[in-house]
């Protein structure tokens, strides 16, 4: 990644290519900075084609909407909503395939989110340019207006894929808060431990069906003590296939997790006709719905099998090879001593299907990270506990080849989606002295993880149904571990520091932890997003004390050893900088802070002025100018930050101030 790929913001660039557009002077003006930060195309009248870095469209609006529909994927629009309605309403097909679009006012007032809410991704879109104009989001969607998920975009996150169902009708269900039966198979359940309170969701436990090979991990979700309440709506959240009745009055919705493998073994030259029709019949036989397909998985011979890749290609299904030394070593209920004769392995399909449905990445130098207990021997399993289906052999009249196809069934769901991880600094506190970056960033992650005080500072930013990890104070590398597991499964994640995050925050330990597991600097995605330090929020509450050179030292020996905490403090006191000292003491700490007072007065006048700054702009600040000397006798702890002035420093009033430069007294450098 280069430097400018790297500053390219993470966040928005799902819905590029993007297109703005502008019929009057003020609407251009308006949308020309949100379209040059977020690389989109501004398109404008003729009549404005002055306005540099836009585009110009001639002739009709209509007639150019039309044209350029389908090569957006987003909408902006500087025009009244009726004129957009009507220059849109012909283009419209499907929630399912429409793109986002939204609309602005000409004062920057208002972002109204007009079309593809949900799919389309225009709420989100909406959020985020209101945060960027300082607009109010206009979000009709019923399920936003309760605190909950949309149930359109439920599995989104985590790559499921939306199966059959009336979607329409669910939806008006849970707006009208009515009992909604989830029945939840496989997949993630991350997503039912963040639901508001009174939410209309119950939880039934469900075996998976007695139509596919039972014995494999079913997930449980918080059962309900209570007797259940009728549903009035049904969510289904598995691999198979359901056909709902159409008298039923029940509407039912049915999202598929990523989890079927499908084991392929073919003879060469299989066409990619009776591949697809195979796969289908095993599908339709054993009621596996298509989208619930992770992917295919064979032997490593069949590689560039011609048939295969198109197949993966046309369906966007990822191909996983093994060798057959690793399939060999699997225990298959249906093995081959033809095969075995053939290509080395007594099975392809069911040894492929049970290898990738473990999670076996397929390549040799991976083992270790099978999941499984390795003893530096390769696992032999007993029984294919996670073969759903046994091998079957397909024949097409007419079609060349053999294909012999096995389904494993993985624990966890494949997810195509790249995991991003945005490290935010929000700042002292108030919402007002986060960055819009770092703003928007909170409002597009699929789940936001940090110190259950922070989180409750940026409360206003979070939406509905986003996965909110709060965890103790003490517990930051597990925070870092968690942001990255979850980034792990595709999932956007904001990582929430206080102050900046590259400053004793989080960014430094999920980087580590990120290069401690490998990490290619690619995926997940990272990308940082600055905050103001405590150190600049104290100092902009009392004046001006960083103004010349400065440091910063953290008391805290919890990370690092006294003796270097002490080295950096007789430096930075020694060469007069102005000194900012986080972590200054805690409840267990607290001689720290007299040490350091100490090794200051050494080289410091005692009157030198310091300032001590609790919880800087939260409700609880507290404000004390003293001197060094004094400094102990003022109220020190953890949420307290301690700048010590210079040589030069003074006070004047309720400010201090160190000068900008050392001459303006008259005195030089030379004389400290
Ligand atoms: N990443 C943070 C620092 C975290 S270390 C930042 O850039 O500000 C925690 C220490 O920061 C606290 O012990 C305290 O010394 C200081 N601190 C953080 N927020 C503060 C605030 N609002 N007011 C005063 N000090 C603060």
């Amino acid at each position: 990644m280069n430097a400018d790929e790297r500053r390219c913001s993470l966040i928005l660039a799902d819905f590029l290519p993007m297109a703005a557009i502008a019929t009057t002077p003020n609407a251009a003006k308006l949308l020309l900075p949100v379209c040059q930060s977020m690389g989109a195309d501004l398109w404008v009248a003729e009549s404005l084609r002055e306005i540099s870095g836009t585009q110009v469209y001639s002739g009709s609006l209509r007639e150019h909407i039309a044209n350029i529909w389908s090569q957006y994927r987003g909408f902006i629009f500087g025009l009244a909503t009726g004129a957009v309605v009507r220059l849109i309403a012909p283009l419209l097909r499907d929630k399912s395939v429409d793109p986002a679009v939204i609309v602005v006012d000409q004062n920057g007032k208002f972002v109204i989110s007009l079309c593809g809410g949900h799919q389309g991704g225009a709420d989100r879109l909406t959020r985020a340019i209101a945060l960027s104009l300082n607009a109010t989001p206009i979000l009709t969607g019923a399920s936003n207006g309760l605190g909950l998920p949309a149930v359109d975009l439920l599995g989104v996150p985590f790559g499921w894929n939306k199966g059959e169902g009336d979607w329409t009708k669910v939806a008006a269900s849970i707006a009208r808060n009515e009992p909604v039966q989830v029945i939840q198979e496989v997949g993630s359940t991350l997503w039912q431990n963040h639901l508001p309170e009174g939410h209309p969701f119950y939880f039934e436990n469900n075996e998976i069906t007695q139509s596919c090979r039972t014995g494999i991990l079913p997930v449980i979700p918080n059962a309900p003590v209570i007797p259940n309440p009728t549903p009035k709506a049904r969510i289904w959240i598995s691999f198979t296939q359901r056909r709902f009745s159409p008298d039923s009055d029940l509407p039912k919705v049915q999202w598929h997790p990523r989890v079927l493998w499908l084991g392929i073994g073919c003879e060469r030259g299989t066409s990619k006709k009776l591949i697809e029709s195979a796969i289908l019949q095993v599908c339709q036989k054993y009621h596996l719905a298509l989208g619930a397909i992770a992917g295919i998985a064979t032997i490593d011979l069949k590689a560039d099998e011609v048939g295969l890749i198109e197949v993966c290609r046309e369906k966007n299904w990822p191909l996983k090879t093994f060798s057959a030394e690793v399939l060999g070593k699997i225990n298959v209920p249906n093995p081959s001593t033809i095969v075995a004769a053939e290509v080395g392995t007594p099975s392809v399909a069911e040894a492929a299907a049970i290898c990738a449905g473990l999670g076996m990445t397929g390549k040799m130098p991976v083992l270790r990270d099978w999941g499984l207990r390795m003893t530096g021997k390769m696992p032999v399993l007993q029984d294919g506990t996670n073969l759903l289906v046994k091998k079957q052999i397909f024949r097409l009249e007419g079609e060349r080849g053999a294909v012999t196809i096995a389904v494993g069934l993985s624990e966890k769901e494949y997810s195509d989606r790249t995991g991003k991880i945005l490290l935010i600094g929000t700042g002292p506190g108030q919402l007002e002295q986060m960055t819009i970056a770092a703003q928007m960033a909170i409002s597009q992650a699929d789940a936001v993880v940090g110190y259950s005080l922070y989180i409750d500072l940026i409360s206003p930013l979070l939406k509905p149904g986003q996965i909110v990890e709060s965890l103790p104070i003490t517990q930051e590398v597990e925070r870092a571990k968690k942001a990255i597991e979850l980034a792990d499964k595709g999932l956007t994640v904001a990582v929430i520091s206080s102050g900046d995050s590259g400053i004793y925050g989080m960014a430094g330990l999920v980087l580590e932890e990120l290069q401690a597991h490998g990490w290619d600097g690619q995926v997940p995605g990272v990308q940082v997003f600055p905050g103001i330090t405590a150190l600049q929020a104290a100092a902009s509450l009392v004046g001006a004390p960083l103004m010349h050179d400065f440091c910063a030292v953290s008391l805290s020996d919890l990370l690092t050893p006294w003796e270097v905490i002490e080295k950096r403090l007789i430096a930075a006191a020694e060469a007069d900088f102005v000194t900012a000292l986080y972590n200054p003491k805690s409840q267990t700490r607290t001689e720290q802070i007299a040490f350091a007072q100490q090794i200051f007065l050494k080289y410091r006048n005692p009157a030198t002025p310091v300032a001590i700054v609790r919880s800087a702009y939260r409700e609880t600040q507290e404000i004390t100018i003293t001197t060094l000397e004094k400094l102990l006798e003022s109220s020190i702890d953890m949420l307290t930050i301690v700048l010590i002035g210079n040589s030069n420093t003074r006070i004047h009033g309720e400010w201090m101030i160190t000068p900008r430069g050392y001459k303006v007294e008259g005195i030089e450098y030379s004389d400290l």
